[in-house]
């Protein structure tokens, strides 16, 4: 045997190894390109048989291409092997297993003020109070003349109002919607508006910017007694049907005879003299309210000797932490997932 002919077969098993060898299909592309390719090693082989005698060139050239069609062979076998496992191997990569349990879906929930303005409204609609709105922006004469609170009267001293330009102010109340609503229509008005209402205040059990809801009902006759009423509903639907409310005579401009309103503590029933909710007293201040002064009929247009009616007005942040022992009214405010989550 020549030396070309042990050249060709050395260089053609070596190929064979190389196929076997190939654990990638880029491995394999890597074998056939430096055995087969232009320059590849059996290639080369062939272009040599110029050199050797005539007679034995067909001998080599049919012992050449023999391994060539071997090793091609070789290759396209190997090459199936190998798409094989690589499907196999993304397969298992890709496998999805649906007994693993699910990601938990993170669901919000409604702001405890939200909450407690719907419930507010919720119950007192039972009894046929809609609910109305006006603009947090309001003229001075709408926030404190048609409340029955002129330039000159000592009770705007009560509150630290924010003056945004002549006129006109951040409403410090929701009164002005009260007002709006009986200037806007003939009585009966049966009405409640929750809102944001802007005061300079700020610390432990004050914010600058909180929200109230106040009630309305003007109609003939309504008195003191129906007040009484509504309000007596109103404590046992929010706080139990054993609460009950206590009036306390007060001033506020805009009603005539006017009262603080207290429920009971439903905590310790008063027998608790270290009780953290009512510190002992068995009462918890919840809201204020009164028959609707005269001179705010005659500011609606009202022809006061026919109607009469009564106003409550209440601090939503105060009920939603009575409601929930909730012990900072700046934690309403802070948008922590911890507090919030808790609702
Ligand atoms: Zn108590």
């Amino acid at each position: 045997m020549s030396d070309i002919q042990n050249q060709i077969a050395a260089n053609g098993q070596a190929a064979l190894s190389s196929v076997a060898a190939a654990q990638t299909l880029a491995d394999l592309d890597h074998v056939r390109v430096t055995v087969l390719g232009k320059k590849g090693t059996l290639s080369e082989a062939l272009k040599s048989l110029g050199q050797v005698p005539a007679e034995e060139r067909p001998k080599l050239g049919a012992l050449a291409n023999e391994w060539k069609s071997k090793v091609e062979s070789a290759i396209d076998a190997r090459k199936v092997d190998l798409e094989a496992k690589q499907i196999e191997l993304e397969l298992v990569k890709t496998k999805l297993d649906v007994t693993l349990p699910s990601r938990k879906i993170h669901q919000g929930s409604l702001h405890p003020i939200t909450q407690t303005v719907r419930k507010v409204s919720q119950v007192l609609g039972r009894i046929g109070f809609d609910v109305a709105v006006g603009p947090e922006i309001e003229t001075d004469f709408l926030n404190f003349e048609a409340v029955n609170i002129p330039k000159d009267h000592p009770a705007r001293d009560m509150q630290d109002t924010f003056f945004i330009g002549p006129g006109v102010v951040l409403r410090s109340q929701t009164s002005p919607v009260q007002m709006r609503a009986m200037r806007s229509q003939k009585w009966p008005v049966r009405i409640l508006s929750p809102g944001v209402v802007y005061r300079c205040d700020s610390d432990a059990t004050h914010s600058p910017m909180f929200h109230q809801i106040e009630g309305l009902w003007v109609d003939q006759k309504v008195s003191l007694a129906d007040l009484k009423g509504v309000l007596d509903f109103f404590a046992k639907e929010l706080f139990g049907s054993d609460t009950k409310i206590r009036l306390r005579p007060s001033y506020f401009p805009f009603v005539e005879p006017g009262a603080e309103v207290d429920v009971s503590c439903a905590i310790c029933a008063g027998k608790n003299p270290t009780c953290s909710m009512c510190k002992g007293t068995g009462w918890l201040e919840i809201l204020g309210a009164g028959m609707v002064h005269p001179r705010l009929f005659e500011l609606a247009g009202y022809t006061p000797s026919e109607v009469s009616g009564f106003a409550f007005g209440m601090g939503v942040e105060r009920i939603a932490m009575l409601l929930h022992d909730i012990p900072d009214l700046r934690l309403m405010f802070q948008g922590d997932q911890r507090f919030l989550k808790q609702f």
